[in-house]
């Protein structure tokens, strides 16, 4: 008889224990799912661990109460490896969440139980046999090429030939088989050569290698080639039978990252990322389960991967925000990366042209080890202009494009030179702006914007829970002229590019352009190919992008996150800035960047202007010193939230009288309601993290394991807050 222990979802409790079951059947393993019954339901139960004893007596004796066998088991082998089972208890532990909620964020959506999805699809490949038959030339044709190819799937096959393959397996000279889908087979991967190593590679590549530190920080300039220098370290690895994970933070929008690691690698890569479908996450997530492969490209989420030799891993852009998940359980990658690669005693490479302050911050205090790549393999960083809106809108110019920019993008058109322009357009008219001084409205005491409710026209701070009423005087310059939620989109921003520059091609890139599968893909590759001369975008296009022909880059409002009310919004300005700059003259033609600005003199543009990281690094410490924002403090964030106000209330007073402890406590407050959810939000700031989980956690636990408790979200290093 073995006694099992089992983590439960329950759909109305939040329960963060085991519960004990008994069963005979001595096939269930660590981490596989089994259905019991839990208080007269039926529900889900993650196997923690499997003991076997003599007797269900002496099971019941041990446990002092009577156990009850399971119902059924779900799966017939385990996804998770033991080393994924005890991440998730320990990612249960640092992230202040239910265990339950991290084994489910950690299997791909195919392995859960509902039967249909159970099943395994099969296609149909063909491969050549020997034969005595005559063939007609065009068979014969077909013979030779699947000969050629070894083995290739037969839909492709009669995509080429037609008829004329099926006549072939009808004569007996090829054969059909069946076989599970496997992504792994990619049909045409251009190879790569490594490079030769610049003087500036060479030296970062090093002192990678000679470090014993196990995380390392490697700040590189845009296109100073850090993915060289990534490749040549994940080859040592692989070669000594290892396994590498690279993480991306998007995977359509780094198809370039990709492709390089493929050519390198050659087919024997696993892709990874939110937008496979669950058939094609489960091939990728078994390829690395039965070590087929033993290179994973992917996003956050492939950090879980069940791999059984990792010796190293690489997290490109380490930081973008997209590592950091949204739900329950809050984790951020990076921790989960670097935790992770403790337990395998690997390497983790953070790399960033603008680090976040976090792991910069970590670094100079050697608790990382910093490598600086100072140098651009073109050796010219592009020449960048500052517009300033003010002046420029005062003088009658187009408040959407400056005459400087509209001159260099004639010039670039006339060239055959391509342009890329980003409009940043997150926290547009969610501010306020003074008709007459045109500043905009600042909370009085956290020095962050207030942020502009269209609906009810009050101004509040997401941080702090300041509200405004009935603005009418602007707090700057006095003036009664009123104020400008303005702002426009990129769809306007095209039509005005098309009007002007009537012979132009224009692609657009946003969220409107993007919701199918593929379509990022599809824009980038025409852009790639020469099909456009201006490519128009939201911040998703500041990412990661390496084409030659783009001369110019041009930033439309690159201030108007500034306003925006958290208090990252300076260093994520910053790093879309340096970022944005840096897609302009990789080549060997030169590149500008023209920035349009209202805010000309603020220290992020300032030192984004001279991609100068560290005095932006310095002069952001210092306010962050100031406010007690981290790296000073840590942060935990409890939301709370309901349809009814009153419940959300109730338990968000109680959370909040009941926490106690060395730190500082700010809110309640008031966020917005979403979907007739109303919500709250306390935030506690201190130094000591690890007393400050302990508190949450004992508070928030409490609350949950009462019936029909709203939902608390707790996230241990919150990234935005509005
Ligand atoms: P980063 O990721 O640092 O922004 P990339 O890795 O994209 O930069 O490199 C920038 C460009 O320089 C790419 O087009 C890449 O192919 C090229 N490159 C990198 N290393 C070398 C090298 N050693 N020799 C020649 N070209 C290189
Ligand atoms: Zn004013
Ligand atoms: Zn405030």
């Amino acid at each position: 008889m073995n006694l099992i222990e089992c983590w439960i979802e329950h759909p109305v409790l939040q329960l963060d224990k085991t519960y004990s079951y008994v069963t005979e059947n001595d096939s269930i393993v660590p981490g596989v799912r089994v259905l019991i019954n839990f208080n007269h339901r039926e529900i889900i139960g993650f196997v923690e661990s499997v003991t076997k004893y003599n007797s269900l007596e002496e099971i019941n004796e041990e446990k002092g109460f009577e156990c009850k066998p399971i119902l059924s088991v779900l799966d017939e082998e385990s996804y998770l490896t033991p080393e994924l089972i005890n991440l998730a208890k320990w990612m249960a532990y640092d992230t202040v969440s239910p265990t339950i909620s991290c084994f489910k964020t950690m299997l791909p959506s195919k392995v859960k139980p509902t039967s249909s999805n159970h099943k395994i699809k099969m296609e149909k490949w063909v491969h050549a046999n020997d034969f005595e038959a005559s063939l007609t030339p065009k068979q014969a044709e077909v013979y030779e090429y699947v000969c050629t190819k070894g083995e290739l799937k037969y839909t492709d096959l009669r995509v080429k030939y037609g008829v004329h393959a099926k006549n072939c397996i009808d004569k007996g000279v090829l054969e059909v088989i069946e076989k599970e889908v496997s992504a792994i087979f990619d049909d045409e991967i251009v190879t790569s050569e490594r490079l030769n190593l610049s003087e500036c590679q060479e030296k970062a590549m090093k002192q990678i290698q000679e470090t014993d530190k196990s995380v390392i920080l490697l700040h590189g300039l845009t296109g100073s080639g850090k993915t060289e220098v990534y490749l040549q370290l994940a080859e040592e690895v692989v070669e000594k039978g290892k396994q590498v994970l690279f993480l991306v933070p998007e995977i359509s929008l780094t198809p370039q990252m990709v492709s390089r690691v493929k050519s390198r690698f050659g087919s024997h890569v696993a892709i990874y990322h939110s937008g496979l479908n669950p058939q094609e996450k489960y091939e990728q997530f078994k390829l690395v389960k039965e070590g087929v492969v033993n290179v994973v490209v992917g996003t956050r989420s492939s950090v879980f991967m069940p791999f059984y030799d990792l010796g190293l891993i690489i997290l490109d852009e380490e930081h973008d925000h997209s590592y950091k998940q949204d739900n329950t359980p809050q984790y951020h990658c990076r921790d989960i990366a670097i935790h992770r690669a403790s337990t395998f005693g690997c390497k983790v490479i953070l790399g960033s042209a603008t680090p976040s302050l976090e792991s910069y911050a970590r670094a100079i205090r050697n608790v990382y080890e910093l490598v600086e790549m100072n140098q651009r393999i073109n050796e010219t960083l592009p020449t960048i202009h500052c517009v300033n809106l003010k002046n420029t809108i005062k003088k009658g110019e187009s408040y959407i494009l400056s005459n400087t920019l509209i001159e260099k993008i004639e010039e670039r058109l006339k060239r055959h030179e391509q342009v890329i322009l980003l409009l940043n357009r997150r926290g547009y008219s969610t501010t306020l702006r003074c008709n007459r001084c045109q500043e905009v409205i600042m909370c009085p005491h956290c020095e962050l914007a207030m942020s502009y409710h269209a609906s009810d026209k009050t101004l509040k701070c997401h941080t702090c829970g300041e509200v405004i009423r009935n603005i009418h005087e602007c707090p700057t310059c006095k003036s009664k002229a009123g104020f400008s939620t303005f702002g426009f989109g990129t769809q306007r921003l095209e039509e005005e590019l098309q009007q002007r520059f009537k012979e132009s091609r224009i692609l657009r890139m946003d969220a409107d352009t993007t919701s199918k599968k593929n379509s990022h893909e599809r824009l980038l590759q025409m852009f790639e190919d020469g099909k456009a001369d201006i490519l128009v975008g939201t911040q998703m296009i500041a990412k990661g992008l390496d084409y030659p022909r783009v001369t110019l880059v041009g930033v439309l409002n690159a201030d108007a996150g500034l306003n925006r009310s958290d208090y990252r919004s300076v260093e994520s300005t910053f790093d879309l800035i340096v970022q944005a700059s840096g897609r302009s003259g990789r080549s060997e033609l030169a590149g500008e960047v023209v920035l349009q600005v209202f805010d000309e003199e603020h220290y992020a543009i300032q030192t984004a202007l001279r991609q100068d990281y560290v005095s932006f690094f310095n002069c952001e410490m210092k306010f962050r010193h100031a406010g007690g924002y981290p790296p000073y403090n840590y942060m935990i964030s409890i939301l709370v939230q309901d349809m009814n106000q009153d419940k959300a209330k109730k338990i968000v007073k109680e959370i909040h009288n009941e926490l106690k402890g060395d730190f500082k406590i700010l809110g309640p407050s008031t966020l917005l309601r979403i979907k007739d959810t109303y919500r709250y939000r306390i935030l506690i700031k201190g130094k000591d993290l690890e007393k400050m989980k302990d508190c949450v956690r004992s508070v928030v636990r409490e609350k949950c394991a009462i019936g029909g408790c709203p939902t608390i979200k707790v996230d241990v290093n919150p990234m935005i807050l509005d």
